[in-house]
């Protein structure tokens, strides 16, 4: 079944710059019945944890969280870049490549004790994950699993969210 979603993945060389080999996920998101096949696989996953509410960092984490929000009956939560969210918000600095980057959330986004499924896109170094969960973590909420379309297993990001289920759609060596 990996297979199958992989030829919906299309390879980009040298985006956003040289020497980085980017997995667009454009082709899969405009094919309705693969695009919601993706879901619901991941929904059927991610069911089993139980969660109560689902939360993904902007941009890709929501065309992945919200969905799979719906199908499971349950909200959504963005987590954005800085100076996007019109209410109080917490944040957590992460470190990329080069430098910092900050994430943020609404100071009242989620209650203590809920259960929270993570979503995004894509799981590369883990970077972006980790500090949406500690952004969840700060907030009281407890983490269930994590749901991605994509994981590029050699950056080993599942090491960087700790005990958590982690699963994936389609894994690339
Ligand atoms: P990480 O923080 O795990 O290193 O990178 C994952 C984040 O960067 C995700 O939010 C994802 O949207 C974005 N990202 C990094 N590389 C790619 C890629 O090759 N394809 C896509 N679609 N997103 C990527």
């Amino acid at each position: 079944m990996s297979d199958h979603y992989r030829t919906w993945i299309r390879d980009i060389p040298d985006f956003p710059k040289q020497g980085i080999l980017f997995r667009d996920i454009t082709p899969l998101l405009k094919n309705g019945a693969v695009y919601r096949d993706a879901i619901q696989a991941l929904a059927a996953k991610a069911q089993a944890w139980e969660p109560e509410l689902v939360v993904g960092p902007e941009a890709r984490g929501y065309v992945v969280g919200a969905p799979l929000a719906v199908t499971l009956g349950l909200g959504f939560v963005p987590v954005r870049k800085p100076g996007k969210l019109p209410y109080k918000t917490v944040s957590v600095e992460y470190a990329l490549e080069y430098g910092t980057d900050r994430l943020e959330i609404h100071e009242d986004a989620i209650q203590p004790g809920q259960r929270v499924l993570l979503a995004d896109d894509l799981l590369a170094t883990g970077g972006t994950m980790r500090a949406t969960k500690d952004l969840v973590e700060k907030l009281g909420g407890v983490v269930v699993g994590a749901a991605f379309l994509i994981e590029l297993k050699p950056l080993g990001g599942r090491d960087r969210l700790g005990d958590i289920p982690v699963y994936t759609l389609v894994q690339f060596d």
